[in-house]
């Protein structure tokens, strides 16, 4: 039966530069051995000179270490892949572009570390200091992706944010200290990132990505790295990196588990071919209003940065055509095949994006000048809630939130119901004999919207969204309660 060996990059230059050798072979022994007769410096790498495999050598049947299955005794079947992962790299390092910048003796010693990794050496490090990396966005996904590319030694970081630093982004954003709660996004960063490394150029972008000036942006950076928060954008980066041909290191997370890929390389795939088009608005619930484990975008922008240094060395095996998925809370990585769809309107055979395209109106996003007035019959401001129950007017508050956000602040005299049980426990609120007012909230007011859509369809008609959710009620009403 003939099998697959999977070649490593550093032992490339004994298999003629292959990537995988067939062979044919009943064991993983046999394998080896057959391997090792037809490429025949491969054997002092793989094997001691006792004839063992040598300890530094690891041997997988697919997903599993053979030391765990029956060893080299291991017997194969049909379809089984046999990769050879040695923790010991050798490899050839890449030559730096003439045009890069040469190191200085500050640089030797900073980055001795990847000067003698030979995949990096003083070409690679020449390369890192030539490349220049745009981060969309300085969050969560883009603090560690940034503080790693700087000490990494990337000689210019654009950033793109408009934010001010808020006391709830420190639990992840961890750019960001406690004492630039209320500074602008970029000016914190910058001042972290050139702290940690001073040669570090960064261009800052103090402004909303749009259709009108993402080209302009994006232009002349080598890798663009997508830690945006939001699907409108997602697709704008996309598209921007496949019009510009520029690779785009993408990541997302949520609660527990997050995503990561490159996108928009030159033969593809890209964002678009994973998703070709985003979930209706609002189905898909943003950090904000699910959370995320503050950890999460330390793994996964830390993931894109790795990926975008090897973009910039040229080496390694990028995660182009595979989504990696995480699960931090089982703990585990999966990988999914990606192709790039013919008919992928960015980078198919034929594509029909030719120029950024209003992605807020292709996400279902109206921006909120544009919104219709709501109809003031179903909106009841924090200040008419107040009044009502201070005159006693008969209400029925119905909290949609989750039990973990009512336990941190809650209006009194509030019913929690969590919003994805209300279709069953539709028989515990006010029936249509009941002339109590019927007033529903959640953080913010985007889950409380739905449900009162729900109520209405439900013949629950005087049910009517409180504006701007509990939060607003802390804000304007109760300024005791915590926030989140
Ligand atoms: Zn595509």
């Amino acid at each position: 039966m003939s099998h697959q060996v999977l070649i490593p990059t550093p032992l490339r230059p004994y298999t003629d530069n292959q990537e995988r050798v067939e062979v044919e072979a009943r064991t993983v022994g046999e394998a080896l051995a057959a391997l090792t007769t037809r490429h025949h410096g491969l054997r002092r790498h793989l094997y001691a000179d006792d004839g063992k495999l040598r300890s530094f050598v690891n041997v997988y049947l697919n997903d599993d270490d053979i030391r765990y299955l029956d060893r080299e005794a291991t017997a194969l079947g049909p379809g089984d892949v046999i990769s050879i992962v040695p923790s010991v790299a050798g490899g050839a390092p890449t030559t730096a572009p003439p045009a890069a910048p040469e190191l200085t003796p500050g640089d030797y010693e900073r980055y001795s570390r990847h000067l003698i990794l030979p995949e990096v050496g003083v070409d690679g490090q020449r390369r890192l200091k030539a490349a220049r990396v745009l981060c969309v966005g300085a969050g969560g996904l883009g603090s560690p992706a940034a503080l790693y590319l700087a000490a990494a030694g990337v000689g210019t970081i654009g950033l793109i944010d408009f934010d001010a630093v808020e006391a709830s982004n420190l639990q992840r954003q961890i750019i960001h200290s406690t004492e630039d709660v209320g500074r602008s996004k970029l000016v914190s960063a910058k001042h972290r990132l050139t702290a940690l490394n001073p040669d570090l150029q960064v261009e800052s972008f103090e402004t909303r990505l749009t259709s009108a000036n993402a080209l302009e942006i994006f232009r002349g950076y080598d890798v663009v790295l997508d830690g945006t928060d939001n699907f409108a954008t997602r697709y704008l980066v996309n598209d921007a990196c496949v019009l510009l041909g520029i690779p785009n290191a993408y990541g997302s997370i949520f609660r527990f588990e997050g995503q990561a890929s490159v996108f928009a390389a030159k033969d593809g795939p890209c964002y678009r071919c994973l998703y070709p088009e985003p979930p209706p608005a609002g189905l898909v619930p943003s950090c904000a209003e699910g959370g995320v484990l503050g950890v999460l975008p330390g793994v996964i922008g830390t993931i894109q940065a790795t990926e975008t240094i090897k973009l910039i060395l040229g080496g390694g095996r990028p995660l182009i055509g595979r989504l990696l998925l995480y699960d931090a809370w089982n703990m585990g990585f999966r990988e999914l095949k990606l192709r790039r769809d013919a008919a992928c309107p960015a980078c198919g055979d034929h594509p029909t994006i030719r120029e950024l395209i209003d992605y807020e109106q292709f996400c279902g996003v109206v921006p909120a000048a544009a919104a219709p007035a709501a109809d003031p019959g179903e909106e009841v401001t924090v200040e008419q809630l107040k009044a009502k129950l201070e005159t006693g007017g008969p209400v029925y508050i119905l909290d949609v939130r989750e039990p973990n956000e009512f336990q941190i602040c809650h209006i009194p005299g509030s019913v929690l119901i969590p919003l994805a049980q209300l279709p069953n426990r539709l028989s515990e609120l006010p029936g249509p004999g009941d002339t109590r007012e019927l007033i529903v909230h959640c953080k913010m007011g985007g889950r409380s919207a739905k449900a009162v859509k729900l109520l209405h369809e439900q013949g629950f008609t005087r049910a009517r969204n409180l504006t701007g959710g509990i939060l607003a009620w802390i804000d304007r009403i109760d300024p005791r309660q915590p926030k989140y």
